[in-house]
């Protein structure tokens, strides 16, 4: 069954994410701020309306896929007025407050809305395989499930209105705090005598095995692939890691989770992205720690 989709947003994430569901065969009208997000994603097929109201307006569903929660809360004072009856579904990854708010915003004006941020970054948004955590009430979720999977290879329910979000935070403050332990790892290795290869070999097949190990290894050599191998080109930019443990610290610090580690790491990713370590790849926090090795 195909659609009326309306998407608002189409830059890195949004575009190719709005490209997939043209090749899906739903009907998709979308708008961002930028001329070249504009022009590119009509060369995918999109229909680019002159305004996010107009790109809404007949909409089914309605997408968002914006930097922030203030940005998005913006556009859904907007939208909320312009469309009618609509299945609000934002993919942006925002603080669960503001994800309960843009709710509130849609269901005031008689829409319905779940949140559904991603996993995957760019490559998972142009090959449609990213993981999708929904949250918002069951029925929203049946109606979405179908359009999130043309541009996901996993669609989770996580529960209500925010879960979503929660999901993400929660699983993007594993993913620095165990950068972070996987890099100290190597660095301590260096000190110790230990080459990379071999504590690789060691530690992928032993309990010390995690992602950011085994597929974004923080040293050049042992995983091809991974950023370090050509000088840490984002990937998954520090900037956005720093974002994602941002909300993660904020939401431990308003529900008294002491959290340490992960608030320890959402210093240390705010601290590198804040000097040059912005646009690189998250993996390149090793240098910042070997710098401060004496
Ligand atoms: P981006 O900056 O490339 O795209 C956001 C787009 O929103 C921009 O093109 C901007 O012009 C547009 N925009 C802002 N305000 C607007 C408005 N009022 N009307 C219309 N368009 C507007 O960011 P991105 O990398 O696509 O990330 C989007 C979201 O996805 C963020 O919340 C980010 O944290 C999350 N995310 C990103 C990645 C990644 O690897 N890039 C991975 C997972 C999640």
């Amino acid at each position: 069954m195909t659609h009326r989709i309306g998407f608002v947003g189409l830059g890195n994430m949004g575009g190719p994410m709005a490209a997939n569901l043209v090749k899906a065969g739903h009907t998709v009208t979308g708008h961002d701020l930028v001329p070249e997000a504009r022009e590119r994603a009509a060369g995918q097929g999109v229909r680019i309306a002159a305004s996010a109201a107009e790109a809404v307006a007949d909409a089914e569903l309605v997408l968002t896929m914006l930097p922030t929660g203030r940005h998005v809360l913006e556009v859904y004072r907007e939208l909320t007025a312009s469309a009618v009856d609509a299945l609000f579904v934002d993919c942006s990854t925002i603080a669960v407050e503001d994800a309960r708010a843009a709710r509130d915003l849609a269901r005031t004006a008689g829409h319905r809305a779940l949140d559904a941020p991603v996993s995957g970054g760019v490559p998972g948004a142009e090959a449609a395989s990213l993981t999708f955590m929904v949250g918002g009430a069951a029925e929203d979720f049946a109606a979405a499930e179908p359009v999130l999977a043309a541009m996901g290879r996993k669609v989770v329910h996580c529960g209500e209105s925010g879960t979503g979000q929660a999901a993400k935070i929660c699983n993007n403050m594993i993913l620095g705090v165990s950068m972070i332990a996987v890099a100290e790892a190597f660095v301590l290795g260096e000190s110790l005598g230990l080459s990379h290869q071999a504590l690789f070999d060691v530690a992928s097949t032993a309990s010390g095995q995690c992602w950011a190990l085994t597929s974004n290894c923080p040293v050049p050599g042992p995983v091809p692939a991974s950023p370090a191998n050509r000088g840490y080109p984002a990937g998954f930019a520090a900037a956005l890691m720093a974002k994602d443990l941002g909300l993660a610290a904020d939401a431990a610090e308003a529900f008294a989770v002491p959290a340490e580690l992960g608030r320890r790491a959402s210093e240390l990713f705010a601290d590198f992205a804040r000097g040059d370590g912005a646009g690189r790849d998250f993996s390149a926090i090793i240098t910042t720690l070997r710098e401060n090795t004496a």
